[in-house]
């Protein structure tokens, strides 16, 4: 590993940042260069800190420690993102007797310089004990694989040399903080101090030094194990064959569903998965050690809130469906059962009362296909993924150096349950399709743009289909732009095409674990009277709009037999179906071939708990710069007959209907997030959405 570190990049830091001290300017470059390498430091671990001063409201001098806050990551840490608190105070805390870990934090929080910071690192009163200007703590991969070894001490110190010391895993918080000045107290000449089973601090009187004091020890280290390796590493590579995206999709469809028959509570809590197939995790889910791997324990303590503290190894996924689904149910109740045991028998070592959370497993590794791994939403399961990719890379090494040794388990529960780190994980009232997967056809259009805002807004994960890719990006752009942290995947799909739609189904489960809710909104318009309707034209038609939705309730079956994990099928119909009107023809009898067929649907698929619902909509008008391709074919038509401009076949439609209302996108929206969330016991049903209009009333 090399030192990123330059002065030119520096300089620019100084400018951006010149309304902060220079010192801080200087934290959240380095900060940031240790955030920039995946090696180091992954999703908010880490952390950082420089001592300063700064002016109270009486003019006095006030020396701060300027510490990383948590939820910043370094990656993107802003000064904002370091918490400035009174160091002489910190300092005197150390006398104390004992401290528990909410008083440190209530002790942190009231002595902040501003209150409206975020709290400060757990390990913020070790940066505070250690006198140097500038500490720099990572999670280094290579500096963990030399501490998670057996004889970890002596490796350490042939690996990385004199001037290191080194410290026994204790819980960060208060008792690491003076651990940490004792230790450097009883050896003032070190440069750095490695935590076992934890990482590395470095330190230095500016900025540089302490941040290429980490490279450089990182680099011993990676050099280290470079050097024992050696040949072992050419010979050990064979080449594995990639997993077919068949393959990925369904293992992905079988643990999906394993995970909801497994969880608690009805219905049960859905996941998003997240799947890692490089090479080498390939050939690493292949080897002997594969199931050795999962169960040897984790790199750091503090990975195990998002990963637990075993990943659930899979064999093989047998070829028939109702073997595989068996498989997969019985490995995860095993997993379940190991689980509370390890619970049980943690609270009795430690003569604790603790409240169990979830059984489940988040990281599976699958022989031949990769890591596995499953989140609330699409970032817990890349953050459990990553963590996981990490680890099994670093186990594979540190089983070729020597013998992998990781924590006991009861540090590991001490710190699954230690209160402050659940704090990160943030709870909140889960949205009410968060987990759950949708995907909208017809995803270019003023129509997916409504239903696909309304499905974000209640925490799905959106992928949008179109075979216009440019009409599909602009639908994103704008949803992206309106829903910040939205999850959104689009696929160029022609949906008269069933083994497209099938591979379709296939990319959104490699990419996100299944599907849980299917809106058949695609459809095209002609207009023309019976006896002036060419066949090829009435055939276009009839492809889009009744073999699109068919195509979509065939391969949905499958996919919803295989899920097990039920599910919802909203067709966007119309009020053509019981109304039509002439010169509509193709249109109208399309639309109610599609609605006739989705009627059996809903009757065959009711025993899979999979509801299939329609939606009437009539005369939808978007509000925003996408158009629909239903009125660019009859919007013109329309205005021409009654000689209209567009506003006024606008005020037309409203003044149309019994409630004299616009009907918008986002309606129908609502109305399939009504249907998906499952508010009453309802299947077969048609629902209007066009502010009343008494003709097509359903009967
Ligand atoms: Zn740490």
């Amino acid at each position: 590993m090399k030192s990123s570190y330059s002065d030119a990049e520096a300089a620019i830091y100084l400018e951006k940042y010149k309304d902060y001290p220079e010192d801080l300017a200087l934290r959240v470059y380095t900060s940031q260069l240790l955030g920039r390498e995946s090696e180091l430091v992954l999703h908010g671990g880490g952390n950082t800190s420089v001592k300063s001063s700064v002016k109270n409201i009486f003019g006095e001098d006030i020396l701060v420690l300027y510490v990383k806050g948590s939820g910043w990551d370094l990656a993107t840490i802003e000064p904002e993102g370091f918490p400035a608190l009174d160091l002489e105070y910190l300092k005197r805390m150390r006398g104390v007797e004992r401290l528990t870990d909410e008083e440190m934090v209530n002790q942190m929080r009231t002595h902040l310089m501003d209150a409206s910071s975020p709290d400060p690192s757990v390990e913020a009163l070790l940066h505070a004990y250690l006198p140097f200007k500038f500490i720099d703590h990572s999670h280094s991969d290579s500096i963990v694989i030399l501490t998670n070894q057996k004889n970890n001490r002596e490796i350490i110190r042939e690996a990385l040399g004199e001037k290191v010391a080194v410290l026994d895993f204790i819980m960060p918080g208060f008792p690491l903080g003076r651990a940490v000045y004792d230790l450097y107290t009883q050896n003032p000449d070190v440069e750095a101090i490695v935590l076992l089973n934890h990482g590395l601090f470095t330190f230095g009187d500016d900025a540089r030094t302490s941040y290429e004091r980490t490279i450089e020890y990182v680099d011993r280290a990676e050099r280290y194990i470079e050097a024992k390796l050696g040949n072992a590493q050419s010979s050990n590579a064979q080449a594995v064959a990639p997993p077919r995206l068949h393959d990925v999709a369904r293992a992905c469809q079988l643990l999906r569903g394993a995970l909801v028959k497994g969880g608690e509570g009805r219905p049960a809590k859905r996941f998003v998965l997240d799947v890692r197939t490089p090479e080498d995790i390939v050939a690493a889910s292949m080897s002997p050690d594969a199931a050795e791997f999962c169960v040897s324990g984790l790199l750091t303590p503090d990975h195990v809130i998002r990963t637990k503290g075993k990943y659930l190894y899979i064999d093989g996924v047998p070829a028939d469906d109702e073997a595989a689904a068996a498989k997969v149910q019985a490995l995860v109740a095993d997993y379940q059962d190991d689980y509370i045991r390890y619970f049980d028998r943690s609270v009795e070592r430690g003569g604790v009362s603790k409240k169990r959370l979830d059984t489940l497993p988040r990281v599976f590794v699958i022989a031949g296909i990769g890591i596995v791994a499953a989140g609330s939403t699409k970032k817990d399961a890349k953050i459990a993924a990553d963590l996981a990719e990490h680890t099994i890379r670093a186990k594979v090494k540190a089983k070729q150096i020597g013998e992998y040794a990781a924590l006991p388990e009861q540090d590991l529960f001490d710190m699954e349950y230690w209160s402050l780190e659940q704090k990160k994980l943030g709870k909140g009232a889960p949205l009410p399709l968060q987990g759950q997967v949708a995907l909208v056809t017809g995803g270019g259009g003023a129509m997916a743009l409504g239903i696909g805002d309304r499905l974000l807004a209640a925490g799905a994960v959106l992928v949008l289909t179109d075979i216009n890719g440019e009409r599909l990006g602009k639908v994103k752009e704008s949803l992206a732009a309106k829903q910040k942290s939205a999850e959104i995947a689009t696929i160029v799909l022609d949906v008269t095409d069933y083994d497209a739609v099938v591979n379709a189904f296939d990319q959104v489960s490699a990419l996100y674990g299944g599907i849980d809710i299917l809106v058949p909104n695609a459809g095209i318009a002609h207009v023309a009277k019976i006896e002036e309707l060419a066949t090829d034209k009435l055939d276009q038609v009839m492809d889009v709009n009744f073999y699109g939705v068919f195509n979509l309730l065939k391969a949905g079956a499958a996919l919803f037999a295989r899920q097990g994990t039920r599910g919802n099928i909203v067709v966007n119909s119309s009020k053509n179906v019981f109304d039509p009107s002439p010169s509509f023809g193709a249109y109208s009898a399309s639309k109610a071939a599609a609605h006739q067929i989705s009627k059996i649907a809903a009757m065959e698929l009711a025993p899979l708990g999979v509801r299939v619902n329609m939606i009437n909509a009539d005369a939808v008008f978007g509000n925003d710069n996408v158009s629909s391709g239903l009125w660019d074919v009859v919007g013109p038509d329309r205005m021409k007959a009654r000689g209209l401009d567009p506003e006024g076949l606008r005020e037309y439609y409203r003044e149309r209907n019994l409630l004299k209302e616009t009907v918008l996108a986002e309606h129908v929206g609502n109305a399939v997030v009504f249907f998906a969330t499952e508010q009453t016991p309802t299947t077969g049903a048609t629902l209007p959405v066009d502010g009343g209009i008494p003709n097509a009333f359903p009967r």
